[in-house]
C-alpha cells in the first residue's frame, strides 16, 4: 500500500467521485490492516474523510460516524462504520475490486476446487438438521462416511458439536500460486501446473510411492507421495494439478513429499495465458488443511466437516450480547464457526478466530472470577487475627540470622492481613529461585498455629518435603520427641513470650508403615501443629481437623485435583501457592484467574550472578572438571547432574549410576563423590543428604530429583549432563540450586551433540538468567500445554487463543469483570444464553476451577 502521507498530501484539487470512492477503498482497507487504529492516513483519517467527503456527501452521515470525528471513535466502532462505507460503495460502483463479500462475483469457471457452497447452506439444511442436535454422538451422524467416523473419533471427536469445532491447523491459499521458478527452499508454498510425468516407485513402506513431476511454463517440480501409490493413476499426465506444502530440494530440483494436492479443473487453465499465470481467485480459495490422524485424508475431514457444519450452524445459539458483539466488532457465533473452516478471505478467517478467541478467553475469565467473587461472598473464611499471631512472627524473624527483603515483609503483611479478613486466602506467591520463598511461608504458617490451627506445608518430592523438614527444624531449633520417631516428629517451642510449643511432623509415602500410621493419627487427633509433606498427601486423605493454612510449594507440579481437594474443605483452609517458575502474564490471569499473585522480585542481598558456559567437547568437559576440583580445593560442594538413573536402550542420555562409578573410580579418585537418585530408599536418600549438607561429599551425582528446592548454599558448581535432555524451566531450576551462598558460581550444560547445535532451549538458558524472560521463552518453544504440566495448564483446552492474545485476553478480563460488576446474580438472569453456555463450557473443561 501506498504512503501513508500520499493521500493527505493532496489538499488542493476536487476529487471525483469515483477517484475519491477508490482512495476511500485504499484507505479503508489499509486501516482495517491496522486494526482501526486511525494510522492509514498520516495525520489521522478525519481529514481525509472530510475531503473524500467533498465527492462523497453521504460518508459522514454513517453511524456511527455522524455528528462526531473518526479520532472519537472506538476501534469497534470504525470498522462498523468503516463496513458500511465499503458496503455502500461496492453497491455503487462497478468497481475492478471488489470487496471481499460473501459469495459475490464468482464466476464457476474460476472456481478451483469442488465443493458444496459455503454461506447459503446455513438457511437450507434447516430441515436437515432437525433431526441432529448439538450433542448427537458421532456415531449418530449417519451423514459422515463409517470409516470416517471411526478414524475421526481417534481425534477425540465425539459429537456434532466436536466436529464444529475440529478447526483447520491452516489454509491453503489457492489465490497465492508462486511460480515454480521462483520458490524458496523451506517455505511453505502453493504451485500449479501441468502433469508431465507420473509414475510408481518402490520406495518407502509399502505399497510405494506415487511421483508426480509438473511444469507451470517456469519450472520443474517434483511432488513424491510415499504410501499413496494409487494417486499416480488418479493424477495423470497433462491433468492440471495444485500442491501445496514445503518446498525441499533433491538433487538441485524443487521437491514436495506428501504436499496437499488438488486436481484443477482443466478450464482453470484457459483463464490465463499460461499455467504460471493461473487467475486462481475465487472467493473461496482457501481450503482447510485438517489436523488428521493415519490413513485419513484431507478429503474426507472435509466433507465430513462441511456436511457438519450443514447440519450444526443452525443449531448455534449466539450467546454474547449485541452490545458486546458490536463493541468489538466480533462476527456472529455460525458466521464465526464456518468462517474458521471455509472463509471468504484470510481477513473473514482472522475475524472469526478473533471472535472465538475471545469467546474461550473470556468464558474462562467469567468462571475465574464467579468463582472468586462466591468465595469472597462465603466470608466463612478462618480468622487468623493479627495481634495473635504477629508477635511470634516478629520473634521468629529476629531469631533469623538475615533480614526480610523489603519484598518478603510486603508479602508476608499482605499474607497476614489476608488470613485476618475474614475471607479465605487464595493467593499464588511466586519469585525467581533463591528468592525466599520459604521463610515467608514459614511464618505465615507460625501465625497459623499460634492461632491455634494446624499448617501445612506440601511439596512435589519426598526429598524436598525432608529438606524442608529439617531446615525449618533448624530454623525452630526443634528437638525430637522422646518417645517418638526422631526423623519425622519434632518439637520447638516458638520463640517470643509464653514459650508457646508446637510439633512438627514429617508425612511422606516412603515412611515405616508403621511411623506413617503414628503421624497420621498425630494429624488426625491435632496433636501434630505443623505438618509437612508432599502433595501425595492430600490425595492419602488424611484428615487435617484444624486445617487453618494449607501452602503448596512448587504450585506448578501439583495436580489440580489436589488443588481442588484442598479447597473444598469446610472451613476452608487459607491457601499460599508458592513457585519458582515464573508465569507469563497471559497464563498467570487464565490459570491463575482465582488466585491473587504475589511476587518477590529482588533477590536477598549479596546473591551472586551464576556464570553459565557451555561444554560440547571432551575438552571442554576435562576443563568443567578442572574447575570442580578448584572450587573443591576452596571448600565448595558440586553437583552433576544426569537425566537418566540407569543406561536406558531407547534414550541417549547420561545416567547417574555409571556417571558416578566413572568419577568415583577415575576422575574425581580423590574426592568424596555421592550418588542421590529417586529409585534409593528413604534412608540412603536421606543420609546422602545429610552428608552434603555436613559437607562431607564434595561432588554429588544426581538425578534431577534434587531439581526443586534443594538449598546447599555451599554449592557452587553445578553440571548437567546431557543438558539437551532437559525443558528450559528444569534447566533454570537446576541452575538455581547453586548460586545461594556468597561465592561465586558456575553452571556448566553439557551436550553430547558437538557443534554449535546447542539448541533453541540450551541457547535460551546461557542467554537469560531471569527467570521470566526465561518463562516467556519456554511458553514460546514448548507451548502452554507441556508447560505447566499437560492438564494443569488449561490452555490444552483452548483450541482458538494461543499465548500471543495477550490483548484479547485483556478485553475478555475487562469484559468479564464488567459484567461480574453488575452482581452476579443479575448477568446470569440478564443474559441467560451466557450464563449456561458458562455453565457447559465449565462442566465440561475447565474442572480445575473448581
Ligand atoms: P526459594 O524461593 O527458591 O524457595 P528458599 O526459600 O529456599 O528459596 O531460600 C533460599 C535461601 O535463601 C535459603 O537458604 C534461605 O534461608 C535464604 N534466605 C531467605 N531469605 C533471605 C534473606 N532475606 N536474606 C538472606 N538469605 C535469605
Ligand atoms: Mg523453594
Amino acid at each position: 500500500m501506498g504512503g501513508r502521507g500520499g493521500y493527505a498530501g493532496q489538499t488542493s484539487r476536487i476529487l471525483e467521485p469515483e477517484q475519491a470512492a477508490n482512495s476511500l477503498r485504499n484507505v479503508l482497507e489499509l486501516e482495517r490492516k491496522l486494526e482501526f487504529s486511525d494510522r492509514a492516513v498520516m495525520g489521522g483519517l478525519d481529514r481525509f474523510i472530510e475531503r473524500a467527503s467533498e465527492a462523497l456527501r453521504w460518508i459522514r452521515d454513517i453511524e456511527p460516524l455522524s455528528g462526531t470525528t473518526y479520532a472519537s471513535l472506538q476501534p469497534g466502532q470504525r470498522h462498523r462504520w468503516a463496513s458500511t462505507v465499503m458496503a455502500k460503495i461496492s453497491a455503487t460502483t462497478s468497481g475492478a475490486q471488489p470487496p471481499p463479500v460473501p459469495g459475490s462475483k464468482v464466476s464457476p469457471k474460476q472456481t478451483v476446487v469442488k465443493r458444496t457452497p459455503t454461506k447459503r447452506t446455513v438457511g437450507r439444511a434447516r430441515s436437515a438438521s432437525a433431526k441432529y442436535e448439538l450433542d448427537t454422538p458421532l456415531a449418530e451422524l449417519k451423514f459422515i462416511h463409517k470409516a470416517t467416523r471411526g478414524k475421526l473419533s481417534r481425534l477425540n471427536i465425539a459429537t456434532l458439536r466436536d466436529m464444529l469445532s475440529l478447526f483447520p491447523s491452516r489454509h491453503i491459499d489457492y489465490s497465492k500460486i508462486t511460480r515454480i521458478g521462483e520458490v524458496e527452499y523451506g517455505a511453505l508454498t502453493t504451485v500449479a501446473g501441468r502433469v508431465v510425468r507420473s509414475e510408481t516407485v518402490r520406495i518407502g513402506p509399502p505399497p510405494g510411492a506415487a511421483k508426480i513431476l509438473i511444469n507451470d511454463g517456469t519450472g520443474l517440480l517434483e511432488a513424491t507421495f510415499f504410501r499413496q501409490a494409487y494417486l499416480a493413476s488418479r493424477l495423470k499426465r497433462g491433468n492440471l494439478v495444485a500442491f501445496s506444502g514445503e518446498i525441499d530440494a533433491f538433487q538441485g530440483r524443487a521437491q514436495m513429499q506428501n504436499p496437499e494436492y488438488d486436481e484443477l479443473p482443466s478450464s482453470a487453465a484457459s483463464t490465463g495465458t499460461s499455467t504460471g499465470d493461473l487467475q486462481l481467485t475465487h472467493a473461496g480459495n482457501l481450503l482447510p488443511v485438517y489436523p488428521s490422524t493415519d490413513g485419513l485424508a484431507q478429503r474426507s475431514i472435509r466433507t465430513a466437516t462441511r456436511k457438519s457444519l450443514d447440519a450444526g450452524l443452525p443449531l448455534l445459539t449466539e450467546f454474547l450480547e449485541d452490545d458486546l458483539r458490536q463493541r468489538h466488532s466480533f462476527p456472529a457465533l455460525p458466521q464465526a464457526i464456518e468462517a474458521m473452516h471455509y472463509p471468504d478471505s484470510p481477513e473473514d478467517q482472522r475475524e472469526a478466530r478473533r471472535r472465538l478467541a475471545f469467546d474461550e478467553l473470556f468464558m474462562y475469565q467469567l468462571a475465574a472470577l464467579k468463582k472468586k467473587s462466591e468465595w469472597r461472598n462465603r466470608r466463612d473464611g478462618i480468622v487468623i487475627a493479627r495481634d495473635k499471631g504477629g508477635p511470634v512472627v516478629e520473634s521468629f524473624l529476629d531469631s533469623l540470622d538475615f533480614e526480610l527483603t523489603t519484598d518478603q515483609q510486603e508479602s508476608l503483611d499482605v499474607f497476614l492481613e489476608d488470613m485476618a479478613s475474614g475471607i479465605p486466602m487464595g493467593r499464588l506467591l511466586q519469585g525467581e529461585v533463591g528468592s525466599g520463598k520459604t521463610v515467608v511461608a514459614l511464618s505465615a504458617l507460625l501465625a497459623a498455629n499460634t492461632a491455634g490451627y494446624q499448617g501445612a506445608l506440601m511439596a512435589p518430592t519426598e526429598v524436598l518435603a525432608e529438606q524442608h523438614f529439617l531446615s525449618i527444624s533448624n530454623q525452630l531449633h526443634a528437638e525430637p520427641l522422646p518417645g517418638e520417631p526422631r526423623d519425622a516428629v519434632r518439637h520447638a517451642s516458638l520463640p517470643g513470650k509464653g514459650n508457646r510449643r508446637i510439633t512438627m511432623v514429617l508425612l511422606i509415602g516412603s515412611l515405616q508403615r508403621s511411623i506413617k500410621s503414628r503421624i497420621q493419627q498425630m494429624i488426625a487427633d491435632g496433636e501434630a501443629d505443623l505438618i509437612i509433606g508432599t502433595h501425595a498427601l492430600l490425595q492419602e486423605q488424611v484428615s487435617i481437623p484444624r486445617l487453618g493454612l494449607a501452602v503448596v510449594d512448587e504450585q506448578h507440579r501439583f495436580g489440580v485435583e489436589q488443588r481442588g481437594a484442598l479447597t473444598k474443605r469446610v472451613p476452608r483452609p487459607h491457601l499460599l501457592a508458592m513457585s519458582a517458575t515464573p508465569i507469563p502474564r497471559t497464563l498467570a490471569l487464565t490459570v491463575y484467574g482465582d488466585l491473587d499473585i504475589t511476587t518477590l522480585k529482588i533477590l536477598p542481598k549479596g546473591r551472586r550472578p551464576i556464570t553459565t558456559t557451555l561444554a560440547n567437547s571432551k575438552a571442554r568437559i576435562d576443563q568443567a572438571h578442572q574447575m570442580i576440583r578448584q572450587q573443591v580445593a576452596l571448600g565448595r560442594q558440586a553437583f552433576v547432574v544426569c537425566p537418566l538413573i540407569e543406561p536406558s536402550e531407547s534414550i541417549e542420555a547420561v545416567s547417574a549410576v555409571p556417571e558416578f562409578e566413572r568419577l568415583s573410580a577415575g576422575t574425581f579418585k580423590d574426592l568424596r563423590v555421592g550418588l542421590l537418585h529417586g529409585r534409593m530408599k528413604l534412608p540412603e536418600k536421606q543420609d546422602v543428604m545429610d552428608r552434603v549438607r555436613n559437607r562431607q561429599i564434595d561432588v554429588l551425582v544426581a538425578t534431577p530429583v534434587i531439581e526443586v528446592g534443594v538449598d546447599i548454599p555451599n554449592a557452587t558448581v553445578m553440571m548437567i549432563m546431557s543438558a539437551n535432555r532437559f525443558g528450559l524451566a528444569q534447566l533454570h531450576q537446576l541452575r538455581g540450586r547453586v548460586g545461594r551462598g556468597e561465592s561465586e558460581s558456575f553452571c556448566i550444560l553439557v551436550t553430547s551433540s558437538g557443534g554449535e547445535t546447542a539448541g533453541e532451549r540450551i541457547s535460551a538458558v546461557l542467554e537469560n538468567s531471569d527467570g521470566f524472560t526465561l518463562a516467556e521463552e519456554d511458553l514460546r518453544i514448548r507451548g502452554p500445554g507441556d508447560y505447566l504440566g499437560t492438564r494443569q495448564s488449561g490452555w490444552d483446552e483452548l483450541r482458538v487463543a494461543t499465548i500471543d492474545d495477550v490483548d484479547l485476553l485483556q478485553l475478555a478480563r475487562r469484559e468479564a469483570s464488567d459484567l461480574m460488576a453488575d452482581g452476579t446474580l443479575d448477568w446470569q438472569k440478564k443474559f441467560p444464553q451466557l450464563a449456561s453456555e458458562l455453565e457447559r463450557v465449565t462442566s465440561e473443561q475447565i474442572t480445575e476451577f473448581s
